[in-house]
């Protein structure tokens, strides 16, 4: 047994350090990246923060509203061929670009992502995803993928160390996917003790990555507009967002009425709902590690995507950066043991 001593840091660990800056109004900021990604050589440009893969948060309808800002969705990987075809059919490229195509590391996710991906040439990202991405079954999994799809951007996670990141790239990852526990309706580090607090898990894992040409994700643990930055000031190139994009009109998720009251449920894709639903039931052998909660319902996702633009914006002009690229170099972080003043409740 070992303890490593340094202490690693989340989101509410931190605030960005004001820095001078000749920018007047966030109107100047540019959110835009244009990525080239190390082994498929594609190149794309867009707002990198991702709609997540959860069945009520990446849904086609979400992938339709994002696209409007450049903004991306991973489709969960519930919809079959079928669904996928239709959704094709109605769709353009600035659409289909900026859609990740979700799958899991079995023979038949292998041939339905091949199944999906003939659909159409629009189709440009895959997301490889698992719970424990430190499973030796994904690297095998990545070199399968990267095989089969030379010119295609892929994405494997989840893991949060550099070691592991590296070996993913090698492997044939454009783009390693870091989080593991900080999501909102996660339940490993009850379940299981396991967990890395995600703004280290950025910094270190984007470090790692960006040494090999690779990029990240920084998935989960994003509470409010202020953590979104966080992530990209850590060196997050893209950023996943789960729970601050559930309860809208696109998420798809289930309605329910109370005394009145709208709310739609959400769940975390190892919970109990989700293996229900999708897999009947929690098998004997393992425990479910997410949850099911209700949220208000929010209506379209128009304004809040609006809203977190705008707070990643604002934060570019507090430290000096005109374009999104520059946040992580303009950002010095500082630790603190407050946050937001609550005495009138949360935001
Ligand atoms: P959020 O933005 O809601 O904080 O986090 C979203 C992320 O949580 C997802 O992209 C995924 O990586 C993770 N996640 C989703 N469902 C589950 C689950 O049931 N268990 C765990 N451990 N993580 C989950």
């Amino acid at each position: 047994m070992r303890i490593e001593q340094d202490l690693k840091l989340g989101f509410k660990d931190v605030l960005f350090r004001p820095k001078r800056s000749t920018l007047k109004s966030r109107s100047q900021v540019d959110l835009t990246r244009n990525f080239t990604f190390k082994h498929s050589g594609r190149q794309w440009s867009g707002v990198p923060v991702i709609a997540a893969n959860m069945d009520s948060v990446g849904s086609f309808d979400m992938a339709k509203a994002l696209a409007r800002h450049k903004v991306m969705t991973a489709v969960h990987k519930h919809y079959t061929v079928e669904d996928w075809a239709g959704f094709i059919r109605d769709n353009d490229a600035s659409v289909l670009n900026n859609v990740m195509v979700s799958t899991g590391t079995s023979d038949a996710d292998f041939q339905k992502t091949k199944d999906i991906m003939a659909l159409s040439d629009d189709l440009i990202f895959i997301c490889i995803d698992i719970a424990n991405g430190y499973s030796e079954h994904l690297v095998e999994y990545v070199e399968r993928v990267r095989a089969a799809f030379p010119d295609k951007v892929i994405s494997a996670g989840n893991v949060v160390t550099g070691d592991m990141c590296e070996e993913l790239i090698l492997a044939g990852a454009d783009i390693v996917k870091v989080g593991i526990g900080p999501g909102s309706v996660c339940t490993t580090r009850v379940k299981t003790g396991v967990g890395y607090p995600q703004l280290s898990a950025i910094i270190e894992c984007g470090d790692a990555a960006h040494g090999l040409g690779g990029q990240i994700i920084g998935d989960g643990g994003c509470t409010c507009a202020g953590d979104v930055s966080k992530a990209f000031g850590g060196g997050a190139d893209f950023v996943m967002l789960g729970g601050m994009l559930a309860g809208h009109e696109e998420s798809n998720g289930e309605v329910i009425e109370q005394d009145g009251e709208m709310f739609m449920k959400f769940y975390g894709m190892s919970s109990q709902s989700a293996m229900d639903k999708h897999s009947g039931g929690v098998a004997n052998y393992r425990a479910a590690e997410g949850k099911t909660v209700l949220l208000p319902f929010r209506g379209p996702v128009e304004n809040t995507i609006q809203d977190i633009m705008g707070g990643v914006r604002s934060t570019c002009t507090y430290v000096g950066a005109a374009k999104l690229k520059e946040l992580t170099k303009r950002t010095t972080f500082i630790r603190v043991r407050e946050q937001e003043n609550n005495v009138y409740g949360k935001e």
